[in-house]
């Protein structure tokens, strides 16, 4: 079973008519009326121990910042504002109480970080792994929400962003090199550990009115663009020399013999929003957000035809391939 499939089943089950549910299973939130001209944003991620993190170079603080910084990502990624969360933890027998001392107070005070506040949550035994999840409130003008199925053909696609660096960040941890204190390396093992949510950056765009289609990168390029293609019914066109490739990147991959171009594409974990719009306001977004100290940039461009491809030059030839991607990134179930 591909999560691709699991999603589609649970998708036939969930209700999307009455109860002033605008959006329910399908993008970042579920956007439901709150009052005249107002929505709620809910979403929710869970962590799992050995999956999504490894407690040997997680510590408790960190661990709590990033389970608030995923589920906040979700309500940047919409437009929305973090309003309150919901912790629900499931801790094997015999936890450290210390740790979750730890893990409580960080947590409390990256949800404060973020303008939102904690209210409540659950708690359980699991019998062998530490599991972590959050539920996060979130509000938004109804008009100003950005949702996945908005792109038009001739969009810029764009990211807020360089890729693959969590991903690269991950494998340098797996190697045992988080340990080792080489500042080149440490943007990618940050950005692994502790990533940001872009909840003002979402604001900001959402606000100008010129994006068209908006979520965050969970999974990988070729799996996020590609899901909010079908949303949107349309494909897109990347364009491997315009991704941007941090130079940390390019000595990490190599430290590790791995392909910083995969790592960019397939690479989970990037929070970072991805976002079209109409080309013609390409130098007034670039304007407005390089003003407010945001770098975007622009990877490529949507088109009719379904499907994501790449197109990038052919190893010591001047002539372009074009490859189809679409789902390559991260699957839970693969
Ligand atoms: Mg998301």
């Amino acid at each position: 079973l591909k999560e691709r499939e699991l999603i589609e089943a649970i998708t036939r089950l969930t209700g999307s008519d009455g109860a002033g549910v605008l959006r329910a299973i399908g993008d970042d939130c579920a956007v439901v009326e709150k009052s005249p001209g107002q929505v709620w944003l809910l979403t929710m991620d869970t962590l799992v121990e050995s999956v999504h993190f490894d407690l040997r170079w997680h510590t408790p603080e960190l661990l709590a910042r990033k389970s608030v910084s995923v589920n906040v990502s979700d309500i940047a990624a919409m437009g929305g504002k973090p309003l309150f969360a919901l912790l629900s933890l499931g801790l094997p027998s015999g936890f450290d109480p210390q740790w979750f001392e730890r893990f409580s107070a960080s947590l409390v005070q990256s949800c404060k970080a973020y303008g939102c506040l904690l209210i409540g949550g659950d708690t359980v035994r699991s019998p062998d792994r530490l599991l972590i999840t959050i539920t996060l409130v979130g509000q938004s003008e109804q008009d100003l929400v950005l949702y996945r199925s908005g792109a038009r053909p001739g969009d810029t696609v764009w990211v807020s962003g360089p890729l693959g660096l969590a991903a690269c960040g991950l494998e340098l941890c797996r190697a045992g090199l988080h340990l080792r204190s080489d500042t080149h390396l440490q943007s990618l093992i940050d950005a692994h550990l502790d990533p940001q949510a872009r909840t003002k950056l979402g604001r900001q765009l959402a606000a100008s009115g010129l994006v068209h289609a908006m979520m965050d990168l969970s999974d990988g390029l070729a799996t996020d663009l590609a899901h909010l293609c079908k949303e949107s019914g349309v494909g897109a066109i990347i364009e491997a020399d315009m991704l941007p490739k941090s130079s940390e990147l390019t000595q990490g991959a190599a430290l590790l013999g791995l392909d910083p171009l995969a790592l960019m594409l397939s690479g989970g974990e990037d929070y970072e929003l991805l976002f079209t719009s109409a080309p013609e306001y390409d130098a007034e977004l670039l304007q407005l957000t390089n003003g407010a100290g945001h770098v975007i940039y622009p990877i490529g461009m949507i088109e009719e035809a379904s499907g994501v491809k790449i197109r990038r030059r052919e190893v010591g030839t001047a002539s372009f391939c074009l490859e189809d991607i679409s789902y390559q990134g991260y699957d839970h179930f693969a």
